[in-house]
């Protein structure tokens, strides 16, 4: 239906604005530690009582919102941050880091469950057997892997001696390959929530490598510190934004949704155009193809006309209905783009995938493969601006509805400015 270029596009836009917050967090901490001068080491060796508050916090949030794995998350990240308080033998220290990326593996490939006792139990289930598995493997699959352990552990002495006094080779395998399932995960989601796990995964890495007080230097253990308030900000925000997006934007087409629209509505002066758009015979167009089929021209549509030129705002109002508002714009300045636009869909092509169904089946017939219909929708359009008589935006939308009435009378496909 649409470019092979534009998804693309827009899939490397979302990464973009998905990594942003999260290097402007972990970049503003890390910079601050970086200068290293006095009074910042006091300030880090303060911190650590920030790090499990911002970690409450987060948990807290995703509690009220439902998002059990980002709270599962929050716990794990607190599992790793007791390093410092509770001092584990090494061999258990491996074993639980080794559960802890598989967990964070695991909530990136599960769904959130909420907080039902019944879940809740599954899901703890789950992560006991996760750390049982890996307390039982670990030995078994460092044997069964001990040449390709071996080699590996050689080139991490030659990159780095230091690193290599604080990591086992084994650990690092199992990084890599958790890390490279976890990008794939992300690539597929590309959402707040799978971010902040993908970077709970790599950076509980860092945490557990440089987080264990017994055997590193303390500017390590600050680093550790300053990880784990960074990924604590990173959960928190991704709580939040992903709360922002459920409720200002329609879960169909991705476009703003009616409560942003009474939102933006509040910030419109004194001059301004509101523009009513309908599908056309959209009813029959479901009961002939089928809702999902609806669902998909219901997404174009919405993509076309939230590209209206003119400085229109668009908005997904109920149903098959969407609202565009042109600020500081008069109804006759808008009508060419709302022409426009109403032009651009009517004249898209849309390709559904038919199955040519055979009147008897025949095995041995060869298949044929399956044909593109084309058909095309149209929409009609209701413009109406604020005027002395109706200034409020409830009248303006009655007037735009009466002139998108006028369209549909006047044989829809077309655009109407209300009498005013
Ligand atoms: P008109 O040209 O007069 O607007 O005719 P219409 O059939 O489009 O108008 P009507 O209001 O009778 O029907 C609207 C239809 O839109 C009814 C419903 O099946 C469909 N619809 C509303 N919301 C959705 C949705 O989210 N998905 C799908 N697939 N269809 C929807
Ligand atoms: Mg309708
Ligand atoms: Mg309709």
């Amino acid at each position: 239906m649409t470019t092979k270029l534009s998804p693309l596009l827009s899939r490397l836009t979302d990464f973009c604005w998905l990594f942003f917050p999260t290097l402007l967090f972990f970049g503003a901490l890390y910079g601050v530690y970086s200068y290293n001068t006095e009074w910042i080491k006091a300030w880090l060796f303060n911190l650590w009582w920030l790090s499990y508050a911002c970690l409450a916090i987060a948990a807290v949030i995703a509690w009220q919102f439902g998002r059990s794995r980002l709270v599962y998350g929050c716990v794990l990240l607190l599992m790793i941050a007791a390093n410092k308080k509770l001092a584990f033998p090494p061999e258990l220290l491996e074993v639980k880091y080794c559960g802890i990326l598989l967990s964070f593996l695991f909530l990136m490939y599960s769904k959130d469950k909420g907080f039902s006792a019944l879940n809740v139990f599954f899901s703890l289930l789950i992560f006991l057997t996760i750390f049982i598995l890996c307390w039982l493997s670990i030995p078994l699959l460092q044997n069964y892997a001990q040449p390709w352990l071996t080699s590996l552990d050689s080139l991490l002495y030659q990159l780095s001696p230091e690193l290599r006094t604080l990591v086992s080779p084994f650990n690092i395998a199992l990084l890599l390959v958790s890390s490279l399932l976890g990008l794939v995960r992300l690539i597929v989601k590309t959402d707040n929530t799978h971010n902040a796990l993908f970077f709970g995964l790599i950076f509980s890495a860092f945490m557990h490598f440089y987080g264990n007080s017994n055997s590193t230097p303390s500017n390590n253990t600050d680093l550790g510190l300053i990880t784990l308030v960074s990924l604590a900000a990173l959960f928190g925000y991704s709580v939040l934004k992903d709360s922002f997006t459920m409720a200002f934007k329609d879960e169909l087409t991705g476009i703003p949704s009616r409560r942003a629209l009474m939102q933006f509505v509040q910030t419109l002066g004194r001059k301004y155009t509101v523009v009513m758009s309908d599908i056309d015979h959209f009813k029959k167009f479901n009961d002939t193809y089928g809702h999902d089929v609806g669902d998909e021209v219901l997404k174009l549509v919405a993509s076309k006309l939230n590209k209206v030129s003119g400085g229109g705002k668009t908005f997904r109002f109920g149903g098959e209905e969407f609202i565009i508002v042109f600020p500081r714009k008069t109804a006759n300045e808008v009508a060419p783009f709302v022409e426009m636009v109403r032009q651009t869909i009517a004249d898209y092509d849309i390709a559904l995938r038919t199955k040519p169904r055979p009147p008897k089946p025949n095995k041995t017939a060869p298949k044929k493969p399956n044909k593109a219909k084309i058909v095309k929708v149209t929409s009609s359009f209701g413009v109406a601006q604020r005027t002395k008589q109706h200034a409020t935006f409830a009248d303006i939308m009655k007037q735009a509805d009466i002139a998108l009435y006028a369209a549909k009378k006047g044989g829809r496909n077309c655009v109407r400015i209300a009498k005013q």
